[in-house]
């Protein structure tokens, strides 16, 4: 076989291994968008049941201290009772309403921990909601996953093999040239080189549609054993006859 339909016969492996590994590198890559939102999610619900539960705390330590208020006040309305001197009772009276408008104070702070841990339950409902909804995407990713590696994965080693064979049959400066372009190009490496007019010798690319000087062609048709590229887009190009013996 001649350079060039060795080139085609690789290409065509290699264009299929690429495919494959494209729909394996996309399955993956959705997996791990969704594992990395998940994650976030995750980090995000604890962060709010920390807040929840600082909240919490917080209350009930206002609470408490209500409650001590509660019972002095409770003491002083005893003393207030019984008490018999004048002077002795205006100052009880007063350390009462000191105690009332501070145990008012404590109560309101009371209740806005107590809404606040209300505003955070709401968002940890929604954090929650959110990640079941990502863990269910995140299942449809894997069980995708699954099947994309048991359907492609035996194809792919077997196009794997083939393109190595396939590739032991380049020299290595056109298997450069031809790795080059097929990163470039999501694995279309090589072109058709097509006859517009052979009597005005108007060539263009099969792949770019650039025009290619008749040079080219004629290179190609004397020696199919040296790889000619588009001077456009540098896939490496061949004449249809030659696709068609390959394949
Ligand atoms: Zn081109």
């Amino acid at each position: 076989m001649t350079l060039i339909a060795d080139l085609v016969s690789l290409h065509q492996v290699d264009s299929q291994a690429r495919a494959l590994r494209t729909r394996l590198d996309s399955a993956e890559h959705f997996l791990a968008i969704q594992e990395r939102q998940r994650v976030q999610l995750g980090g995000r619900l604890e962060e709010l049941k920390s807040q929840a539960r600082q909240h919490q705390a917080t209350a009930a330590n206002h609470e408490a201290e209500s409650g001590s208020v509660k019972a002095r006040i409770e003491t002083l309305r005893t003393q207030l009772n019984t008490s018999t001197n004048p002077k002795q009772y205006a100052a009880v009276l007063n350390e009462l309403k000191l105690l009332q408008n501070k145990r008012d104070e404590i109560d309101n702070l009371t209740i806005a921990q107590l809404l606040k841990v209300d505003e955070v339950k709401a968002k940890l409902t929604e954090v929650d909601r959110q990640l079941a909804e990502r863990t269910t995407v995140r299942d449809g990713g894997k069980a995708e996953l699954n099947t994309c590696r048991s359907e492609v994965g035996t194809r792919l080693s077997e196009l794997d093999r083939e393109r190595s064979i396939a590739a032991q049959r380049i020299p290595k400066h056109d298997l450069e040239t031809f790795t080059r372009a097929a990163d470039l190009y999501e694995g279309e490496a090589m072109a058709e080189l097509v006859a517009v007019d052979a009597r005005r010798r108007e060539y263009v690319c099969g792949a770019c549609n650039m025009e290619l000087p008749p040079e080219k062609y004629a290179a190609l048709v004397s020696n199919p054993n040296v790889a000619v590229t588009c001077t456009s887009c540098h896939r490496i190009l061949f004449l249809a006859e030659v696709s068609s013996i390959v394949s």
